[in-house]
């Protein structure tokens, strides 16, 4: 028969009402075992973050902290995302709001035009991103449009070379040995599109060496 009136841990008789129902244990008795176990799993918990401390050579507040920096850095990354989709979806011909492919491209199909040869090749434009760049680059669409220039141009948005300040232009022409109508399209854009400084003309044959306005001693075909 099970004793039902002294506590099983320290056989003191109590009350009927200081029983704890199926466990026959004074309150005293189970407050103390309650507060063992608590500081059992305290110390435990204590061992535990000294050893990783030691391990990680870090404080686990540290630690911590970085965490949430992580978290809270990509949570940004994933708002930039979200704004930059928004911002394409409304404007997706501007240079400055592409964010998801490197390059816009304008083509000219009805214009009678030779087609490209291998010795084709395009001037580059340089341009400050944002305003400068999509300004003249809506002028080249239109001077494209009007059949002024050659077949096509693209322009760099906002994905290519995300660091450099500066975006590129490149207006094609159909081959180099042309050089009527490469000076032709030279001209237009000097005389229309406001282009009065020197550019440099790029064989596409010479694609891989980077667009840069300083190797123009090096790539370029002609610089005028
Ligand atoms: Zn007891």
């Amino acid at each position: 028969m099970e004793d039902t009136k002294h506590c099983m841990t320290c056989r003191t008789e109590e009350e009927t009402a200081f029983y704890k129902p199926h466990k026959h244990i004074c309150r005293e008795c189970l407050n103390a075992q309650n507060k063992a176990r608590w500081e059992a799993q305290k110390k435990e918990r204590e061992e535990w973050l000294a050893k990783w401390e030691r391990e990680h050579g870090e404080t686990w507040e540290a630690h911590q902290a970085k965490h949430a920096a992580k978290e809270a850095a990509k949570q940004g990354a994933r708002e930039e995302a979200q704004r930059r989709s928004e911002i394409e979806a409304i404007s997706p011909h501007i240079p400055s709001k592409v964010f998801s492919t490197s390059w816009l491209y304008c083509h000219n199909e009805t214009m009678a035009y030779p087609e490209r040869t291998t010795t084709s090749g395009k001037w580059l434009l340089f341009k400050r991103k944002g305003d400068e760049l999509d300004t003249l680059w809506f002028q080249v669409v239109e001077l494209l449009k009007a059949e002024k220039l050659g077949r096509a141009a693209k322009v760099s948005t906002m994905r290519a070379d995300e660091k450099k300040e500066e975006g590129v232009i490149c207006v094609y022409t159909y081959s180099l040995e042309d050089l009527a109508d490469v000076r032709r399209i030279r001209a237009v854009l000097r005389n229309e599109a406001g282009i009065t400084y020197k550019i440099a003309y790029k064989l596409d044959s010479k694609a891989g060496v980077e667009y840069a306005p300083r190797l123009y001693t090096h790539i370029s075909s002609l610089y005028e």
